[in-house]
């Protein structure tokens, strides 16, 4: 790989917030992955992110490990994809100093990050970290000369935080940062918990990716159903098990489901059993890859440690260019 890309260069962070969901899957991981056929993708595991809340080291440490399994499971290929630990290009701190520089707090103040916790009145979450984070997150950016940053409509804001303060260090200090774009992923989709509200972590209605297919089916039998009895026509637009079950069908197979509710004699049971076999055969070859690199952890080691060769290389030059324009 040469640092002049031909292909345009797509960067992404997934933070090692806890085991990965389906959420995240369809929501990051695999358009992400998709990625690699098109552009020169630079994926890494936001460690430093992380320690805006993480404060546990040992388990810190497995999550990290979890989501670079994660990745590598579900097809990151390291041939064509530069995976790293942020932390182990220290250079990415370095630039963030430098951008922190020409970043005013009234920027800062509006960042959502930071605006959600004051909101929230979680005061005593709000360090410096947090509080700063727009700035980390653009150092990651434009360390490495990325092109497109793929992101939910959640992280667009701090994109476009990156994007002003390349243009603003290359009005102060003449062209030396790329000028990254968001690439929004319009159509993916939200992925509904079992409860139906967005899933996420934090309201516990979450999937894990990685679940023993025992303890994958119980999460799907526990998603949340009216009482609709079970020779009644049910609608599925409107059932938690059918929002998901249409994600990872196809749209055939989906349209025959939806028959099915709207025919009536179809138990919610029956529905749940049909989207766990779904979801439980698009996981089975990763699950069994992931189990793999669990027992052999030298592995994503190694791949690891390569991966930050190649990306402490690019940003080290970045890096040379910045100190060269501001003077330093
Ligand atoms: P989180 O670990 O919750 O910050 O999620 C990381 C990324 O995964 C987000 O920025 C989204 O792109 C994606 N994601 C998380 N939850 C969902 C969801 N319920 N539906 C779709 N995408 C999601």
């Amino acid at each position: 790989m040469t640092d002049a890309p031909t292909r345009p260069r797509a960067l992404t962070g997934i933070q090692p917030s806890g085991t990965p969901h389906i959420g995240n899957l369809l929501g990051a991981i695999e358009p992400a992955l998709a990625l690699q056929d098109s552009h020169e993708c630079f994926f890494f595991v936001a460690s430093y992110h992380a320690l805006t809340t993480q404060r546990d080291p040992a388990l810190l440490r497995e999550r990290i490990f979890e989501v670079a399994a994660t990745w590598l499971a579900l097809g990151l290929d390291p041939e064509r994809t530069v995976l790293w630990n942020q932390h182990a290009v220290p250079e990415v701190t370095e630039l963030a100093w430098i951008l922190g520089c020409l970043t005013s707090k009234s920027t800062l103040d509006k960042a959502h990050a930071f605006k959600d916790a004051v909101a929230q009145g979680k005061t005593e979450v709000i360090n410096a970290g947090l509080y700063t984070y727009p700035v980390l997150m653009a150092a990651d950016i434009l360390a490495f000369d990325t092109n497109v940053v793929p992101v939910g409509k959640d992280q667009k804001q701090h994109v476009e935080m990156a994007r002003d303060m390349a243009q603003r260090f290359n009005r102060i200090y003449g062209e030396t940062l790329v000028v990254p774009e968001p690439s929004i992923q319009e159509r993916v989709a939200t992925v509904p918990g079992i409860d139906g509200r967005k899933m996420s972590k934090s309201y516990g209605n979450h999937i894990e990716l990685w679940l023993p297919p025992k303890k994958l089916r119980k999460r799907f039998m526990a998603i949340v159903t009216d009482a609709t009895p079970l020779e009644a026509p049910k609608d599925p637009d409107t059932c938690n098990v059918f929002a998901l079950y249409r994600l990872f069908a196809t749209p055939e197979q989906a349209a025959d489901l939806a028959a099915r509710y709207r025919a009536g004699g179809l138990g919610y049971g029956h529905a749940k059993q049909e989207v766990f076999e779904l979801v439980d055969a698009r996981l089975r070859e990763p699950r069994e890859r992931y189990l793999e690199l669990r027992a052999h952890p030298e592995r994503v080691e190694a791949i690891l440690e390569a991966g930050a060769e190649r990306a402490r290389r690019v940003a080290r030059r970045t890096l040379d260019r910045v100190r060269t324009a501001v003077g330093l």
